[in-house]
């Protein structure tokens, strides 16, 4: 960008953003971190567990990256967010170097998948990118089981614990054929399978669709969204 677009893109940045402040940073195993952001604008917001909040990483720019409120305090005007810090994308490095005190923009919270609409036992199947979920969910039912795929499977296990998500959990490696996760998905579906919900990587999300049409039990509610997709940007 030219140094006149990058300023444009600022003064739009400030009309269109709201000012949050991160007033807690804390650093998880295999490149998580959980931060925690306080705006005056969260007191008036209203909050639907599932629901997406877009922040702008870098300035200069105006394209924004998303991620899901865990919780939400609009006493306090404070909420907190659960990042993993894959590869160098803007984002990955603001929350890679992002320190208390620190200020950024931000837009929303808005509507994503709504998870008071979760019936029944829930399957939850997702990757790093579907921790915060996970978290949000919890505020919604305990009745979940939880199917991860990771890059690091014992990372991601660790940094579940460390949140208290423990119980029905199950992690594989990701695999680019995921027989493991669709079987894994598949077997737990036979016990808790009222709603599925999948996020995550574009093509797993695609992959479990597909095959939850051919379980034998089908969830009666599948609600999917792609978090990210391979070489693609700042998907929403
Ligand atoms: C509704 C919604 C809610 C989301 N909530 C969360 C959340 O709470 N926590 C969270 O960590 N993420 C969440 N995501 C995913 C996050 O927005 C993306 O991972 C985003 O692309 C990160 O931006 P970036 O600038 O780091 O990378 P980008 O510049 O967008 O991408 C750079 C490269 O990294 C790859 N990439 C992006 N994400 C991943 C990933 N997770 N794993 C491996 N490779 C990746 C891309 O394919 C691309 O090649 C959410 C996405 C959506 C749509």
């Amino acid at each position: 960008m030219t140094g006149i677009a990058e300023r444009l893109a600022d003064l739009a940045g400030g009309a269109m953003l709201d000012k949050a402040r991160v007033t807690g940073c804390s650093r998880l195993p295999a490149g998580f971190v959980r931060v925690e952001l306080e705006a005056e604008a969260f007191r008036k917001a209203t909050w639907v567990p599932g629901a997406k909040l877009q922040l702008r990483p870098r300035r200069g720019s105006l394209s924004l990256r998303t991620y899901t409120p865990v919780s939400w305090d609009a006493d306090r005007g404070v909420t907190e967010l659960v990042a993993y810090t894959h590869g160098t994308g803007p984002a990955a490095n603001w929350f890679e170097r992002v320190t208390e005190g620190q200020t950024c923009e931000v837009f929303g919270p808005r509507r994503s998948i709504d998870l008071r609409e979760a019936t029944g036992p829930v399957l939850f199947v997702g990757d790093e990118s579907s921790v915060a979920l996970a978290c949000a969910l919890r505020t919604v039912t305990d009745d979940v089981s939880y199917v991860f795929e990771a890059r690091d499977p014992a990372g991601l296990t660790e940094v579940l614990a460390q949140l208290r998500i423990t119980d029905r959990v199950t992690v594989v490696a990701k695999s680019a054929d995921r027989a493991e996760l669709l079987s894994r998905a598949g077997h737990d579906a036979l016990r808790t399978a009222d709603t599925l919900i999948v996020t995550g990587d574009a093509a797993t999300v695609h992959a479990v669709r597909r095959d939850s049409r051919g379980w034998e039990r089908k969830p009666r509610h599948v609600k999917g969204k792609a978090y990210w997709a391979e070489n693609r940007t700042g998907l929403d």
